[in-house]
């Protein structure tokens, strides 16, 4: 039998996609299986952005568009970035992919040799240390401690730094934490990268509109500007204006990594589909009330979720600035038993259990590399979300 890439050893279905697997599996045997692991906005997109791909479309923009993005988007992320941003990009400093996913794997694949050191702050979305491992790179983990609001201390951050490190990977409002930083934390991170010349910085701005309670978040190629010859400043539309499905993400940086990057985009998938660029220029250009009118509804299920799951035995929840993800500590639940008799020794015991026994599926901290907590997405409905806790609550204090 013909044979594989030896690289295919080096990735496993990230832990997320295997708990949604099993509980779609759960509900088409007919349970009642509550969802809490999907990473995406429950809203539908703005009619607006799909009505600009319609016409994009009939207009004959259907078309092999440029690699590195459709001038009429890139212009509209130019102004995006100066408007939510403060930053100044030059449209060949500017680049769109298929989601930010795609920039991520461009920029990483365009960077790293064998060996190269990718510094990651845990806990992570797993994406950024699958994509390392598969590039033949090395994830360096460093812990951002409950205690510290989830958020990198710069000691930690230099302490992980070595002659080895070819990236930082920054990611705030923060998956899985919803943790966010201020200006002054980013600046003092800031001024330990500035002693590390050699290292790239990725400031993955995904959830950045998604911020609760006039929390100010500020990327840190604006934070630092000094800085900005060697970021990577990284957003999109699928969080911020529900369109995870067509597939749009964008970035500002330094010309030459732009073009590296656009170079093994163009290799591997060419520019994003031309009727999603339409659509992106649209919610981009549009009216952005939504998005803080859709911020204030994730704000109000924030405080639903950790207020009803601060009052469960066993386990304690961080509110955090942003994104729509809670992650709570369920140290107390462990080596404990459940009422069905499963002995609950990790996190990722705790979700197969409740799971099976309360049909709620949410996600184990040991997928973003921090135990023992699970990550849950409050991107649905609130009665879904009340239905929900009361359910782990249920699970909780069944235990013994
Ligand atoms: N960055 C973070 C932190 C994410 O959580 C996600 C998606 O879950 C992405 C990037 C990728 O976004 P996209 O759907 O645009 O590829």
């Amino acid at each position: 039998m013909p044979g594989f890439a030896d690289r295919l050893g080096r990735v496993q279905v990230a832990a997320t996609m295997q708990m949604t697997i099993r509980a779609r599996e759960m509900r088409a045997r007919g349970d009642d299986v509550l969802m809490l692991t999907v990473g995406e906005p429950d809203f539908p997109t703005p009619p607006h952005a799909i009505e600009a791909a319609r016409q994009a479309g009939l207009r004959g923009e259907t078309k092999y568009p440029p690699v590195d993005g459709l001038p009429v988007l890139k212009q509209a992320v130019q102004r995006k970035f100066t408007r939510d941003n403060g930053l100044d990009y030059a449209l060949d400093e500017i680049m769109v992919a298929n989601g930010g996913k795609q920039v991520i794997f461009d920029a990483l694949m365009a960077t790293l040799n064998k060996g190269d050191e990718v510094v990651i702050p845990a806990p992570y979305w797993s994406a950024y240390g699958l994509m390392t491992q598969l590039l033949g790179g090395v994830p360096v983990q460093v812990n951002c401690p409950q205690n510290n609001g989830f958020r990198l201390r710069p000691e930690d951050l230099a302490a992980a730094i070595t002659p080895r490190t070819k990236w930082l990977i920054l990611n705030f409002p923060n998956n899985p934490t919803g943790a966010a930083c201020s200006r002054a934390e980013m600046q003092a991170l800031g001024e330990v990268m500035l002693q590390h010349p050699d290292v790239w910085i990725m400031c993955d701005d995904m959830y950045e509109h998604l911020i609760f309670d006039g929390f100010e978040y500020v990327t840190m190629a604006a934070a630092e500007p000094r800085l900005r010859d060697r970021t990577l400043t990284l957003s999109g539309v699928s969080k911020t204006y529900a369109m995870t499905g067509w597939r749009i993400g964008f970035c500002g940086g330094p010309k030459n990594l732009i073009r590296a990057m656009s170079n093994m985009q163009g290799q591997a998938t060419s520019g994003a589909s031309s009727v999603s660029q339409a659509a992106a220029v649209a919610a981009l250009d549009g009216p952005q009330e939504l998005v803080a009118e859709r911020a204030e509804v994730y704000r109000r299920r924030r405080d639903l979720v950790v207020d009803a799951l601060n009052t469960v035995p066993g386990i304690s929840c961080h509110r955090p600035e942003g994104a729509f993800y809670v992650y709570p500590n369920i140290a107390g639940c462990l080596g404990r038993s459940t009422a069905q008799g499963r002995v609950l020794t990790t996190d990722e015991d705790f979700s197969l259990a409740l799971l099976e026994e309360q049909h709620v599926a949410l996600v184990h901290g040991a997928a973003f590399g921090m135990s023992p907590y699970v990550r849950i997405s409050y991107a649905t409905d609130e009665a879904t979300l009340t239905k929900a806790c009361s359910r782990i609550g249920a699970f909780c204090e069944g235990l013994h």
